[in-house]
């Protein structure tokens, strides 16, 4: 156990260091923390510590930047399992986020708060120590950063805003109603959370901006929000290319693509991430092969997050991670819907570029380990996050490699990739504390977390008939994989 104020080693684990300008990798290393920071990663320490933990077996690994976490549980996420793939026009996020129009109630504050501490806790034991927050449930921002606060983790957040909501008519057909005013008032709320909670929570809480969707702001919308998180001097992120609705609106409404859109307007900079950008001229959907969408997003320097097992599963993906590579754009990691597992994303990332372009050799071990770390840090700017090095925050994983149920390995970033999971991760460090030890979590009840959760995410489903268009229930609009006996 680590304890604040004592210098401790980690020794005896394959460990990930930084050398300032690329990851390598040290077998029965040294990694020597003290308070929130790394002091030494490497090769043999023989300086004086207070404790020891060996990590024998285990990578020593920087922390995961998890550049997709939405906190408002999962509830939703199941219903864009299956529906995505039967209904053009509610396409991925809009199955949930386009109810009828005044019919879907907020949940109530505990539930908001459990689900929040699920998200965060869930994320944490599969590997991420720093959660970009791109919009979650709404409301009681003080109970937000004291979760924050008590869990330990690592988030950068602020609530999302846009001037467009979505919603269905009677007939299923999708409307977006603009109220500018509205819109206005978001952006003000956000501007009020990052004056209130930036460097909060010991500094693990910080300031950034979410412009919804590209589509569901309007420009002016847009341009002000650049501007605010210009003048606040924090990161902004928008859903940008993650869906054909989205990509055809752009088209319609502006002549461009979202990327071709959003370069032209000033929002694309270094300080700018981008949710999915799968739809650019680079895709064969969208059949828009006419500019160079990956030229400009390399040339502003925005950063892509890619969410590569969300979009598999709507039978999706980048066009392709090695292409966005080559031309230079930052891509970073993230998970986006359950599970929130970013060992896996790692795989998935490497595997659907090797099948997306047809060859064995893209998508490297090293590029899906640079994107999970490296790739997020550039865009909150951050030198002292995902990786380790002296100066470094002490964000660490200890991911179990020896086991029976893993790969022989000679190369444990190999191993990591091609055969591990969440499950895997048995220690989770956060600014020099000990959040998760032997796979559970230190701080709080995990069991409890998980079943006030469950209540509160059956209670959203139970009111899905409420709020759909057709007034279908979740095992009509997603039936379960054979028929199904519920105990109630
Ligand atoms: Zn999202």
């Amino acid at each position: 156990m680590i304890i604040r104020g004592m210098k401790t080693l980690i020794e005896g684990g394959w460990v990930v260091a930084h050398n300032g300008t690329s990851h390598e990798v040290y077998e029965r290393g040294s990694l020597v923390i003290e308070d929130d920071r790394v002091v030494h990663a490497g090769g043999p320490y023989a300086g004086p510590v207070d404790a020891r933990i060996s990590a024998r077996g285990k990578l020593v690994s920087p922390g995961f930047i998890n550049t997709h976490v939405h906190t408002a549980g999962g509830g939703g996420d199941y219903l864009l399992l299956d529906m995505a793939k039967d209904d053009y026009r509610t396409a991925n996020y809009m199955s949930f986020a386009a109810p009828l129009k005044g019919r879907m109630a907020p949940p109530p504050p505990e539930a908001t708060a459990a689900l929040r501490a699920y998200v965060f806790l869930h994320a944490l034991k599969n590997g991420t120590t720093t959660v970009i927050d791109v919009g979650g449930l709404r409301g009681d921002w003080d109970g937000y950063a004291r979760l924050v606060e008590d869990l330990g983790v690592r988030v950068y957040a602020s609530p999302a805003f846009r001037d467009r909501d979505t919603y269905m008519d009677a007939q299923g057909r999708l409307t977006y109603e603009e109220d500018a005013a509205v819109g206005r008032q978001r952006l003000q709320e956000a501007v009020d959370f990052v004056h209130k909670y930036d460097g909060t929570a010991q500094g693990r809480l910080r300031g950034m901006l979410n412009a919804a969707q590209v589509e569901t702001c309007s420009e002016p919308l847009l341009r002000a929000g650049k501007d605010a998180a210009r003048e606040l001097g924090v990161p902004i992120h928008t859903h940008a290319g993650g869906n054909l609705v989205e990509f055809q609106r752009i088209m319609e409404e502006y002549r461009r693509t979202p990327i071709q859109f959003l370069a032209d307007i000033g929002f694309l900079d270094e300080r700018t991430l981008l949710g999915h950008a799968v739809f650019t001229t680079a895709h064969p959907w969208p059949r828009y092969p006419f500019g160079d969408d990956l030229r400009l997003l390399a040339q502003t320097g925005a950063t892509v997050g890619h969410c590569p097992y969300k979009y598999a599963k709507m039978a999706m993906t980048l066009h392709s991670l090695p292409r966005y590579l080559a031309a230079g754009v930052n891509v970073a990691l993230g998970t986006d819907t359950y599970p929130l597992d970013m060992v896996a994303e790692l795989r998935w990332a490497s595997i659907l570029a090797k099948v997306t372009d047809a060859n064995y050799q893209a998508a490297t071990p090293r590029d899906v380990f640079n994107a999970a770390t490296l790739g997020g840090a550039k865009f909150i700017d951050r030198h002292d996050l995902g990786r380790l090095a002296p100066g470094a925050k002490a964000d660490v994983l200890l991911i179990n490699l020896d086991q029976l149920g893993a790969p022989i390995y000679a190369d444990p970033i190999k191993a990591l990739v091609d055969g591990a999971s969440g499950r895997d991760v048995d220690t989770v460090i956060v600014d020099g504390r000990v959040l998760v030890q032997g796979g559970r979590a230190t701080r709080v009840d995990e069991d409890a977390v998980y079943a006030s959760a469950r209540q509160a995410t059956e209670h959203y489903w139970y009111q899905v008939p409420g709020w759909r268009w057709d007034g279908a229930t979740v095992d009509r609009i997603i039936p379960p994989a054979f028929p199904l006996h519920r105990a109630r």
